[in-house]
């Protein structure tokens, strides 16, 4: 019901039929500590309704969610720092997405400077696609405590031409925002394709 005038009904149906269209694999990138286990956890209701959830493996989760009258299943990797795990390299991880959440802490500088780094890293590996990012600015509860501003999340974001967000998954801020506007950027890029 709440597509762009652009989208006919007749290729809204088409998308309907092919469920491949709406599958969507998210990797969380970031340095470790910044909070992407916990807020993989609060999306996938982990802490509550454990049987929405299908767990795929260990660190990789499905879920189905609505987003502007439409469905969408994601598969949320949070598997960035199983460095042990032969199959789960960093490289690997960096070329399976189909969106990425490039997550750092606001109370934490360094792991500021490290986003930008996965985001050049990004890049590089994925040359020819224009992929969906969110920057993620995590902890935003921890104000007394914070390094990195508001500002300078978004200029970043502006600068890496990606979208920005902060949230807290302690406090359970943005963290379904945050999985809705994943979703809307791989959204804009298939229909822009499709037209
Ligand atoms: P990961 O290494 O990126 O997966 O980070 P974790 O999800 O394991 O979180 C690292 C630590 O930060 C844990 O102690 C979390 O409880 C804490 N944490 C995660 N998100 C938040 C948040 O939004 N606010 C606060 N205050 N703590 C958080
Ligand atoms: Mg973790």
């Amino acid at each position: 019901p709440c597509r762009g005038s652009w989208s006919s009904d007749s290729s809204d149906s088409v998308i309907s039929t092919d469920s491949g269209n709406n599958l969507y694999r998210v990797v969380l990138i970031g340095e470790a500590g910044v909070g992407k286990s916990t807020l993989t956890s609060i999306f996938a209701g982990l802490q509550n309704n454990l049987e929405n959830w299908d767990i795929l493996g260990e660190d990789t989760y499905e879920r189905t969610i609505t987003v502007d009258g439409e469905g969408a299943t994601l598969i949320v990797m949070d598997t960035w720092d199983n460095k042990g795990e032969d199959n789960w390299t960093q490289d690997h991880c960096m070329l399976i997405g189909d969106a990425y959440l490039i997550v750092y802490s606001i109370t934490d500088r360094a792991s500021f400077e490290k986003a930008s780094e996965l985001r050049i890293q990004l890049r590089r590996t994925r040359q020819a696609e224009d992929i969906p990012i969110i920057l993620v600015g995590n902890k935003c509860d921890l104000v007394r405590c914070r390094e990195v501003s508001v500002a300078e999340g978004r200029s970043c974001a502006v600068v890496f031409d990606c979208k920005f967000i902060e949230t807290s998954a302690a406090v359970q801020h943005n963290v379904q925002e945050l999985f809705e506007g994943i979703v809307r950027q791989v959204r804009l890029r298939r229909d822009s394709k499709e037209v």
